[in-house]
């Protein structure tokens, strides 16, 4: 079984058809770019795998257990547990230092503070943040604010992770450095990865990729 699975998902807004029959495997560990210009659907397929919206048709399941059915609050369970997401900035609370962003998933899924802490502290300091964990994100570079995002993502153990333009703010240096952390740290937590991207460079750090255009997957390639 794949780890996460679409067929035919189907979703309009008003008169606007943003998926029009989608088709989509994830294997377990691989990471996958979503590709395609501006509208295209890119991020309506993101948010329809990762059970934040309910498409018109279709299916998705999770390690072939169907989310569709589950109640609003399933799913939002479901997210908390098994899924971790990575936007493009402004993400993380900014009232909070890194370590308590980084704490806060875990403890939201019970994990006692002090236990939470210091896993988010482990975390920082294998993305390179020794010394960060006090800063809050205003105090932190773009790819600094990212690698917090990165182990806010992983440190429930996710079975996924979702990242939507995750460089999209970030110079191109910069830009390939956080891919590097998120594709290796994810391969390496044992997650699979679904990025969506309109950056063929950024794409390039995937296993495989496909593109969006007007919301269907026009081909699928395999990427390095
Ligand atoms: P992309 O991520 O590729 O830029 P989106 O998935 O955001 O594309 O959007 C696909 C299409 O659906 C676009 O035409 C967009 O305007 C439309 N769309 C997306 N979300 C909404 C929404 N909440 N309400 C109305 N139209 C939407
Ligand atoms: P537990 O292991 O404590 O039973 P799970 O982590 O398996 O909990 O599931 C947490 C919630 O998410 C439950 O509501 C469960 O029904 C739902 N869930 C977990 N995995 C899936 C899946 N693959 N498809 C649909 N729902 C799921």
């Amino acid at each position: 079984t794949p780890r996460l699975s679409a067929r035919g998902l189907v979703k309009r807004f008003g008169p606007t058809t943003a998926l029009a029959g989608v088709d989509v495997d994830l294997a377990d560990g691989e990471s996958l770019a979503v590709m395609g210009p501006s509208g295209s659907g890119k991020s309506t397929l993101l948010h329809c795998l990762a059970g934040i919206l309910l498409p018109d048709s279709g299916t998705v399941a999770l390690d072939g257990r169907e989310v569709g059915g589950l109640s609003d609050r399933e799913r939002s369970l479901l997210r908390r547990r098994h899924y971790g997401f990575v936007f493009q900035f402004g993400q993380l609370l900014s009232e909070l230092p890194a370590i308590e962003n980084v704490a806060l998933p875990a403890m939201l899924l019970g994990t006692p503070r002090r236990e939470a802490t210091d896993l988010a502290g482990r975390w920082l300091g294998s993305l390179g943040l020794a010394g960060m964990e006090g800063r809050r994100p205003g105090e932190l570079s773009g790819g600094q604010a990212q690698r917090v995002a990165v182990a806010r993502a992983l440190i429930t153990g996710p079975a996924v992770v979702f990242a939507d333009e995750p460089t999209g703010a970030l110079d191109q240096t910069t830009g390939h450095d956080v891919m590097r952390i998120l594709t290796e740290t994810t391969k390496a937590a044992g997650a699979s990865l679904v990025v969506v991207t309109h950056d063929a460079q950024v794409a390039d750090w995937c296993d495989r990729r496909i593109e969006v255009r007007d919301g269907l997957v026009r081909h699928a390639e395999a990427a390095r």
